[in-house]
């Protein structure tokens, strides 16, 4: 059986070689790499699986994804090639917790400025003065696996908490010491936002300008779930208003094209790419996909630059527990589909 890995590092790539030695196992560093034989092909966040790929791919018959997150694999078109896709259910909720708690500290403690402050001439307590979490209220949207941990670590700050899902857990709230309430009204009594859904249709830019529109003034803005959840305009607008107070952001919209690229374009640069001889009509016509990339990895530019933004790309999962169970997962994912008992599939769509 072929098996082909995807966007691995050098620690993984010995340890599938090795878990998996029976097999061909080969590793590519993108999916454009993949040959066309290829049997069962595991992937990370960046590579989109589509109808294209699956035709240009007839022999596959599974994918393993090395994420809990499946919105970069189209589920419809696996079904319909009878290509059967599993993730890792359940690796770093504590994880994702955790990093959630981190972004939301540096914010409320002005991490960011408290660091910068250190290089600059004036030190001044007041310009880089926090504020506690204690007695604040936490909107959580989405009760899941990472929204419950993350409740149970607000609630040993002693938070207040408020949550919004379209499954409620009565049960666990009454234990857990939260209530449930609908989103608007989260979105007008939080002080602290934080987001734990998936991407699909009916979550894409939940948090927009109307969303905004509804928050209490200076409400700061916690994202590791998936960018495209916030409309980064309307964020944009919102934090130069004050609406937003400030924002912690693991995942962006079009964060794909930031680690494809693997740069961090300054707008001079992203401008030169874009002119390159070229006006920008021209250039819109000629070629609208690329002009899209390079207007939100500019977009991103801006953003992550503000003083009251704290940006990490795309780590929240990343820490050594976690990144030890997804590669366990994995292996037990592929084991059981060679073995004709496939676990942790997610062909047909997970059930909310
Ligand atoms: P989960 O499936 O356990 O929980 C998701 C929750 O969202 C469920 O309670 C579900 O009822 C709720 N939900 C679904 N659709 C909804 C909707 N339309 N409106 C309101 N609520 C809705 O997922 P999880 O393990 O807690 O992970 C949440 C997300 O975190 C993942 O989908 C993934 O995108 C992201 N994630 C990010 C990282 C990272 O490194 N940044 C790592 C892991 C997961």
């Amino acid at each position: 059986m072929q098996i082909v890995f995807v966007e691995t590092e050098p620690s993984e790539v010995e340890y599938f070689r090795e878990e998996l030695r029976e097999h061909d196992v080969r590793f590519v560093g993108a999916l454009d790499e993949v040959g066309a034989e290829v049997e069962v092909l595991s992937v990370f966040i960046y590579s989109r699986i589509d109808a294209a790929f699956l035709e240009a791919h007839p022999a596959l018959q599974f994918i393993a994804t090395r994420s809990s997150g499946i919105d970069h694999i189209d589920l419809a078109a696996c079904e319909a090639r009878g290509v059967d896709v599993s993730f890792v259910r359940s690796y770093g909720e504590n994880t994702v917790a955790e990093h959630t708690f981190a972004l939301m500290l540096s914010l409320s403690r002005r991490i960011r400025a408290s660091l910068e402050a250190n290089q600059k001439r004036k030190f001044s307590y007041e310009a880089i003065r926090g504020f506690d979490l204690e007695k604040k209220t936490l909107g959580v949207i989405g009760t899941g696996r990472i929204g419950m941990h993350t409740i149970r670590i607000a609630k040993a700050f002693d938070m207040c908490v408020l949550a919004y899902d379209i499954v409620e857990k009565p049960l666990v709230a009454a234990v857990r010491g939260f209530e449930y309430a609908p989103l608007d009204d989260v979105l007008a009594a939080a002080d602290i936002l934080t987001l734990h859904i998936p991407l699909v249709p009916a979550t894409h830019h939940l948090l927009d300008r109307a969303a905004f529109a509804k928050c209490k003034r200076g409400v700061l803005v916690i994202n590791t779930s998936r960018g495209a959840l916030i409309e980064t305009e309307a964020l944009v607008e919102a934090l130069d208003s004050g609406i937003v107070g400030a924002a912690g952001l693991d995942v962006l919209e079009e964060e794909r094209v930031m680690q494809r690229e693997a740069l961090n374009l300054i707008g001079d640069q992203i401008i030169s790419k874009l002119q390159s001889g070229l006006t920008s009509h021209e250039l819109r016509v000629q070629n609208p996909a690329r002009i899209q990339e390079l207007t939100g990895l500019m977009r991103n530019q801006q953003l992550i630059s503000r003083e009251n933004v704290v940006f990490t790309p795309h780590t929240a999962f990343n820490s050594v527990e976690a990144v030890a169970r997804i590669g366990r997962t994995t292996v037990e994912n592929i084991r059981g589909f060679l073995e004709g008992a496939p676990r942790n599939t997610v062909t047909g769509g997970l059930e909310w």
